[in-house]
């Protein structure tokens, strides 16, 4: 890298004014501190051009000489995947060619990719195999900000890689100046180099500003506050939405909302009402924005509206900072978002509806001014906007730190409490973790990873009670099974497809696949029907009301999971039952069932709850009532003992969702030391 010439392998963009972006005239100057410096702190405007350019520049600037690959970090699948696709679009090229992205159980990207955007998450993943990273000459740990757990560990684990490769590059980039933390989390390490180690943090806003430029955000937001606090933050939304649609000049709405439920409900509510507008008036058109979307219908939020169209779009928070959207004006804030809540006395994990901080309120304003003057309508009173956090608390002081202490555990970190994280977990979220490893079978007395089961646990790709569950399938005689379940508890979105105002139906078609002991085993028995009588076919899932995309990605996942015990040499003996073509459809017996729910047990013992008269549910611990969530097939039914795969919390009420029923006697068979440490 002896000069910064544009010796650039990619056809140049065309049809794009990327040279007009805010950080175009700080190429450059960013290219200098980063052939200088191992760590470039880059703090910019959302909307600046971080995220998409920085990339391109690396590689033009012959980064990727040599095979190299750039990494580009994100705390959010959907962010990957967008931002992949947009970068490509700007490179001229297809999405896994040269620019790729790369999210659990789909890996696009090939022997060509140069430029590759993947879930923080994936990139530690990556180093249980690479543990240094090697591929990679440049790592841009994107969305620094965000704080989430895998992006606090990741800075922490490459902090560790870069003493041993000085020649690797570390860019952090940031959207607000909490960028202090950073700079000095990597200045701390400065004495192991003669040179220091971050450079002074690029403030792209300070460098525009000295210029006279402008900013990513570039004209003002008048921000709007509520008189008395709303009831309904989700119907204020769908009011404030049609305020703005029949007060407001043109200029389309980005609302913020916290969750697919919500948004899915909004976007159905402004199509209904939105039905009563005058024919030739200025139409609306509802889009939703979230995780559990596919890729195609991501990617609608950016396309333009049709004429006489104002667009509307629902949002969770990943339109906060990740993803921008052009043309937007108004901005609707409910003031929410969705936040990991974890207990450490229960073990109950929740995604919760909780307040914004005032720096989240402050980034989603800015939304709205992107392109010209913007309103923000805040749905909460200036004083509850007075009375907020400064910033939201990082997410590794929040969660169940079961999964990263594992990983951590397999890179050769065993001495947790004295891992450099750049903020440190609370002990007692730390002990937790460590009590559950332990149980599981994960760790040792002395708390090193067990062989093979704690190394395997580590390696899959699976949340490690579902690892713990699958590695004791084999000894229940159940592994094809488990995989499947796995699979389809791992798919991430609704199984049921819901054609609109067929609920009634739905539940029928439901019923048929039923089975009396639960969630995973009706799981298992749709999946096998869609492989054996509905042979992998799209109208097999139209005639069950079952989502098609869902269930291809669970054979795609089933697939991946797969090869990974393989490769534990575990053989996979596939058991599909020979009479899944005849009704009632079965999952292979009686005794196959039992061993099923035992084995489930085996890694889902700490998510275990006995029902009460009252049909609600109490965790062991005792204290958490818990209700069967509306999906599942325990809903309204009795049982005695169960155990859950997953928690949600809606309003005030704590949801369990996968619920199978198990035998009280099977929790101290199985778990032992679990339940000496509770009682
Ligand atoms: P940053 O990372 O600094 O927030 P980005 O690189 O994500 O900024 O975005 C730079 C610009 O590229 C945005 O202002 C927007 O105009 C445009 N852009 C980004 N993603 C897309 C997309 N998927 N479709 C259309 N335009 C996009
Ligand atoms: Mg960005």
């Amino acid at each position: 890298m002896a000069d910064f010439d544009l010796a650039s392998s990619f056809i140049p963009a065309l049809h794009k004014p990327a040279s007009l972006l805010p950080i175009a005239r700080h190429r450059e100057a960013l290219l200098y501190l980063i052939e200088t410096y191992p760590v470039t702190i880059v703090v910019g405007q959302t909307g600046s051009g971080k995220t998409t350019q920085i990339p391109q520049y690396l590689e033009q600037a012959g980064w990727c000489a040599d095979g190299k690959v750039i990494a580009v970090t994100q705390p959010r699948r959907v962010a990957a995947t967008t931002v992949a696709m947009r970068v490509a679009d700007e490179v001229g090229c297809k999405v896994g060619a040269e620019v790729g992205y790369s999210i659990r159980f789909e890996d696009v990207t090939s022997a060509a990719t140069r430029i590759k955007f993947l879930t923080d998450g994936l990139l530690l993943r990556e180093a249980l195999v690479d543990p240094l990273l090697s591929r990679y000459s440049i790592i841009m740990v994107d969305e620094a900000h965000e704080r989430s757990l895998s992006t606090d560990v990741l800075l922490g684990v490459l902090k560790k890689i870069r003493r041993k490769r000085p020649e690797l590059r570390i860019i952090i980039s940031s959207a607000t100046l909490q960028a202090e933390d950073l700079l000095k989390f990597f200045m701390a390490d400065a004495d192991a180099q003669a040179k220091p180690a971050a450079s002074d943090a690029l403030t792209l806003d300070e460098l525009i500003a000295q210029k006279g430029g402008r900013t990513g955000r570039m004209y003002p937001v008048d921000v709007l506050y509520l008189e008395s606090p709303a009831e309904d933050y989700v119907e204020k939304a769908i009011e404030t939405v049609f305020d703005i649609h029949t007060k407001e000049p043109d200029g389309d709405i980005l609302v913020f909302l916290t969750g697919r439920e919500e948004i899915d409900s909004a976007v159905q509510a402004i199509s209904e009402r939105a039905a009563n507008l005058h024919p030739r008036a200025q139409q609306l058109m509802p889009l939703p924005l979230y995780a559990g979307l596919s890729t195609d219908q991501q990617m609608y939020v950016f396309e333009e509206a049709p004429e006489n169209t104002r667009k509307v779009i629902f949002a969770t928070n990943i339109a906060e900072a990740s993803v921008t959207i052009d043309g937007i004006i108004y901005v609707v804030d409910t003031g929410y978002v969705k936040l990991r809540a974890y207990n450490p006395t229960t073990g109950i994990e929740t995604l919760t509806a909780t307040p914004v901080s005032k720096a989240s309120a402050v980034q989603r304003a800015g939304r709205a001014g992107r392109t010209k003057p913007g309103k923000c309508y805040r749905l909460y009173t200036e004083s509850s906007f007075q009375s907020l956090e400064e910033a939201t608390v990082p997410e590794i002081q929040r969660s169940n730190l079961a999964p990263v202490i594992l990983q951590l555990k397999a890179l050769g970190i065993d001495n947790i409490v004295r891992f450099d994280f750049i903020t440190s977990p609370p002990a007692e979220l730390v002990i937790r973790a460590l009590e559950l490893l332990y149980s599981l079978g994960a760790l040792d007395d002395y708390a090193k990873l067990t062989k093979p089961l704690g190394v395997r646990m580590a390696e899959l790709a699976v949340e490690p009670m579902m690892a713990k569950t699958l590695l004791s399938a084999p000894s229940f005689g159940c592994l094809s099974e488990i995989l499947t379940i796995a699979a389809m508890t791992s798919v991430g979105g609704n199984i049921w497809f819901q054609h609109e105002g067929e609920k009634k139906r739905m539940e029928t078609a439901r019923r048929k696949f039923a089975v009396e002991e639960g969630d995973h085993l009706t799981l298992l028995n749709v999946y096998q029907a869609f492989v054996t009588k509905g042979r992998k076919e799209a109208k097999f899932c139209h005639d069950h009301y079952v989502n098609f995309k869902a269930m291809t990605r669970a054979v795609s996942i089933r697939a991946q999971l797969k090869r990974y015990l393989e490769r534990f040499g575990l053989n996979v003996e596939e058991t599909l039952s020979s009479n899944a073509n005849k009704q009632p459809l079965s999952v292979g017996g009686p005794d196959k069932a039992e061993q099923i729910r035992r084995c489930l047990t085996t890694g889902f013992f700490a998510h275990a709850a006995k029902m009460q008269p009252d049909g609600t549910f109490r965790n062991v611990a005792g204290g958490t009532v818990l209700h069967a969530h509306p999906s599942s097939l325990m809903f309204n039914r009795k049982a005695e003992w169960v155990i859950f795969h997953e928690v949600m919390e809606t309003g005030e009420k704590i949801f369990i969702r996968d619920i199978t029923k198990i035998q009280k006697g099977w929790l101290v068979e199985y778990a032992p030391e679990f339940y000496k440490i509770q009682r």
